[in-house]
């Protein structure tokens, strides 16, 4: 059971907190995650100390366990939470490290209050949605203030207005409201769609949404619509009309051609200046210079196109590798490039050859994964960029490919394999951890935050530039450290690994043009202007790579 501090007051201050609560409207994937985001890298800019939170209605305890293919991506914390992959973006955006507090599922709700009816804590009560689960909610909207003060907490509500999953959450941010009038905001975001047989945006989803919103006691103040183009004059006086909202808080949200334009659209619709003068906050200029410029590297028309493969399992679904794909991208603006993704499924590479699909690419990344299809096809894949010394990286299996296809290729260990396969393998090169064996599925794995020790003069430490570093981890599984000789007899180094020695975290060839793989999860830490070193040296070394014959020396 998660027990909850008292929430932090600062006597000195006695600043207040105001919240805005994100609901979506009509059709799901509108881009609420990335709304909420944009809103947080507004009010910071204008000096705002904001959080962000995600309440997700379904009952997992938490995403650990879902496919990708439901789920997408599963995002790490620091303190080593599984969660949805919008707190990736929240993180990316406000540039800002979240926690355990800023995810929470029906699942750990429900958790929650039965553990307490357990230990007799409702005092003989009958344990009913409304009043428990929603006090249980309704503690969690201020939980981000038990650790400090932010002056705006963004919450955003997981699902679709009108299912049935949703309604407790939905009562219970009603509820608050209730309590916290003058400081709640309700933004609803919907689908506006345009017909292009009639040349009209059509507003009745919107309003039949709204409804819907309004008949469990929810009137929105601000109406973000997602649509093809901008929307008319005319169309945003009908939407605010029928819905009950101002004309300034009806927010045309146009389809744009990246993520991080939307907070330069929304600024544009003056978004946050409605959302201040809703919560009566004071409006002050905003400073949104770093934003517009990383947007400007992003968009630049001379960047040099490179192609990367992203060689993996789930190809097919984009949400699947979304840090990866965001740090290759934050990495090519930093690097003045822009990263063309191959994306190649392992799967294929096994039918055919590695060359089919990798011929041509300057830079071969294997992300991390589960499960043993499609391990072989990466292994090919690994050998033919080592063999081709293109630029390589590895994260978390990618690392486990690697070691394994190094084994069995360079060292010579025929049956090299992974433990998480081949459990009676006789050369298991990455084995399970001591005390994983027969553990239980969820949350179970060595999860979150584990520092790193550099090792001075590799590739690693010049990405760094630091002797210890800290990076996130999920997984089971390790470098078995019964082949350290063998493989640093055949070139390989360890530059990388737990302060004590005991766990290999980073590997890399020196003489390579860029090879280097890593235990951990570099891609939940880049950030827009802030690319990620590993990702960074990576994009730059297939930049130089896509210039060069493959035969000359690389140089830094
Ligand atoms: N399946 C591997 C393990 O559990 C790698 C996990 C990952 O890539 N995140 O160790």
């Amino acid at each position: 059971m998660i027990h909850l501090n008292p929430v932090m007051s600062d006597p000195n201050t006695q600043k207040k907190t105001k919240y805005i609560f994100v609901t979506g409207g009509v059709v799901s994937s509108l881009g609420k995650g990335i709304c909420a985001s944009s809103l947080g890298v507004l009010l910071k800019s204008q000096g705002y100390s904001v959080t962000i939170q995600k309440f997700d209605p379904y009952l997992n305890l938490d995403p650990g366990t879902m496919s990708p293919y439901q789920h997408g991506e599963v995002f790490v914390t620091d303190d080593g939470c599984e969660t949805d992959l919008d707190l990736g973006h929240y993180e990316r955006f406000i540039d800002q490290s979240l926690s355990r507090l800023n995810n929470i599922t029906s699942g750990m709700v429900y958790w929650n209050v039965l553990n307490k009816e357990r230990d007799g804590e409702y005092l003989g009560n009958t344990v009913q949605i409304i009043p428990h689960v929603t006090n249980e909610i309704k503690e969690r909207i201020e939980a981000p203030l038990r650790e400090q003060h932010f002056d705006v907490i963004i919450t955003e509500i997981g699902g679709t207005i009108g299912d049935i999953e949703s309604l407790p959450f939905v009562e219970a941010i009603r509820q608050f409201q209730f309590n916290h009038k003058a400081d709640c905001v309700h933004i609803h975001l919907t689908l506006v769609p345009y017909l292009t047989t009639s040349g009209e945006f059509k507003t009745k989803p919107t309003q039949h949404s709204v409804k819907e919103l309004r008949s469990i006691g929810i009137q929105p103040e601000i109406i973000i619509c997602r649509s093809l183009m901008p929307l008319t004059k005319d169309i945003k006086q009908k939407i605010a009309l029928f819905c009950d909202v101002d004309q300034r808080g009806v927010i045309s949200a146009m389809d744009v051609e990246s993520i991080y334009d939307v907070p330069l659209v929304l600024e544009n619709e003056e978004l946050d200046k409605v959302v201040c003068e809703e919560l009566g906050l004071e409006i002050r200029p905003g400073d949104l210079d770093m934003w517009k410029k990383y947007v400007q590297g992003l968009h630049d028309p001379t960047a040099k196109v490179i192609k990367i493969a992203l060689v993996g399992k789930y190809v097919g679904l984009n949400d699947c590798y979304i840090s990866v794909v965001e740090s290759l991208r934050h990495a090519a603006v930093e690097n003045g490039a822009k990263v063309e993704i191959e994306w190649v499924n392992s799967e294929d590479i096994e039918k055919d050859t590695a060359q089919t699909y990798l011929d041509g690419v300057c830079g071969v990344l294997i992300p991390g994964g589960f499960g043993e299809r499609g391990f072989e096809g990466k292994i090919a894949a690994a050998k033919y960029a080592r063999e081709k010394n293109i630029p390589m990286l590895g994260l978390c299996l990618g690392m486990h490919v690697l070691s394994v296809e190094y084994a069995r290729n360079v060292i010579g260990i025929k049956h090299a394999q992974s433990g998480e396969f081949k459990d009676k393998a006789t050369d298991k090169i990455i084995d399970i951890m001591p005390g994983q064996r027969g553990a239980k599925k969820g949350g179970t794995m060595r999860l979150g935050a584990y520092p790193c020790k550099v090792k001075p003069k590799t590739v690693l430490h010049k990405a760094y530039q630091q002797a210890e570093i800290s990076e996130r981890h999920r997984h089971r599984f390790e470098f078995n450290n019964k082949y350290r000789k063998g493989f640093e007899e055949n070139g390989m180094v360890f530059s990388g690994t737990s302060p004590d020695d005991k766990l290999v975290e980073v590997m890399e060839l020196p003489d390579k043009h860029f090879y280097l793989a890593c235990q951990f999860h570099p891609e939940f830490k880049s950030r827009p202007g802030k690319a990620h070193p590993l990702f960074r040296e990576f994009v730059a070394a297939a930049k130089h790579f896509s210039g060069v014959q493959q035969s000359l020396p690389y140089e830094s």
